[in-house]
């Protein structure tokens, strides 16, 4: 936890817009905070398509939603920026010309701009709605792997039948004591080569498969001891262990920046087209999460979005200093900044 980052410009999103907003903002000399709700950067494109080839990036013929974050990543490198995983902006406050954020870890942001690239929102892990699993979150718990040697040596029982749920147990196989893993269907919806290599280990008896079953409750006074499941007629069974790990897939939240007061339409929230300002002062909404009359939610969309919005940024964030436009060939400038 920190207290009080002062920064240029702080984006909430690490999709692809944030990531390219990054670098708009550094060749303009702004540094720049990032803040994402998942625990990696590349938003959409890492989180729901990583493998999928994208044909409408202007002077990449293809690429996948992975090689794009990839490259955006190493595009930004030279500007440092400090990316916050795993959090979530919470609180808004106003605080002379600048704002204050905070952030579900408690971080705690002043700075003159705010970039909400927050494409479709927070992605939001389903939780199931029973209040014994509720009790034991990030005590025994989780929907995401924060830090995997913290599964070495235990028993683990892994919920869930698509990529995630999949991954981890061949990852965390490694190193867990032993694997439980629980899926309510019979068929998975995992790539087929991680399916096969979560078979051997079932073979191997380093992993037990059960399917055709659902989580029902968790047990245990103070750390979870066992978690009880329960199959398609209703018969409860319970297993024995240290550590669950839930992956029933995401849902999409604007959350709190809902009550912002911002100007929305529908789930999208309106800017004017000139800067994508939006209607506070500072604020600025990009990428999949603005609208505006014609809006096409597109990276390439995006990218130009955040270019405009890094202008008034500018202007905002150093009222005394001239802005002058200039091209990345043949700016000295720009080439010190990028370290060319
Ligand atoms: C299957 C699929 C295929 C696609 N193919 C193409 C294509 O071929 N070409 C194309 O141009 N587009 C394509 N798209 C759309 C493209 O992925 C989006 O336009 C793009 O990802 C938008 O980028 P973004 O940065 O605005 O938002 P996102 O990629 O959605 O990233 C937003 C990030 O913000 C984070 N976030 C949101 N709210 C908060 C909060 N309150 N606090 C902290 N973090 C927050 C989220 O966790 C997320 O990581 C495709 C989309 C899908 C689903």
């Amino acid at each position: 936890m920190t207290d009080h980052i002062k920064t240029d410009c702080l984006i909430i999103g690490a999709g692809p817009v944030g990531l390219f907003a990054v670098f708009e903002l550094g060749i303009l000399g702004l540094k720049a905070e990032v803040i994402d709700n998942l625990d990696k950067i590349g938003g959409q494109c890492a989180e729901l398509y990583p493998d999928k080839p994208i044909y409408d990036i202007p002077g990449i013929p293809v690429c996948t939603g992975q090689d794009l974050t990839d490259s955006l990543a190493k595009q930004i490198k030279p500007f440092n920026a400090n990316i916050h995983l795993n959090q979530r902006v919470d609180e808004l406050k106003k605080v002379g010309n600048e704002w204050e954020v905070k952030t579900s870890a408690g971080n705690k942001f002043i700075t003159p701009n705010i970039f909400i690239a927050g494409g479709v929102g927070s992605f939001e892990p389903r939780r199931p709605p029973i209040d014994s699993i509720l009790k034991f979150e990030n005590n025994g718990i989780a929907y995401s792997v924060a830090n995997k040697q913290a599964y070495t040596g235990k028993e683990l029982v892994i919920f869930g039948g698509g990529d995630s749920a999949l991954d981890w147990t061949v990852e965390l196989s490694k190193i867990a004591k032993h694997i439980t893993l629980v899926h309510r269907r019979e068929e998975f919806k995992a790539v087929e080569h991680t399916v096969g290599l979560m078979k051997e280990l079932v073979n191997e008896k380093k992993v037990t498969l059960l399917t055709n079953r659902q989580i029902a409750e968790a047990n245990g006074k103070g750390k979870i001891t066992s978690i009880s499941i329960k199959d398609n007629d209703d018969n409860f069974s319970e297993i024995p262990c240290d550590n669950v790990l839930i992956f029933h897939g995401l849902k999409m939240e604007l959350g709190p920046i809902n009550n912002w007061g911002l100007n929305l339409n529908e789930k999208q929230i309106s800017v004017s087209t000139e800067d994508f300002q939006t209607n506070l002062e500072g604020i600025f909404a990009i990428g999949d999460i603005s609208y505006y009359p014609g809006k096409l939610k597109l990276i390439l969309s995006g990218f130009h979005e955040a270019t405009l919005a890094s202008q008034t940024a500018f202007k905002r964030a150093r009222p005394d200093e001239n802005l002058v436009f200039r091209y990345t060939t043949s700016s000295k400038d720009i080439h010190k900044k990028l370290g060319v």
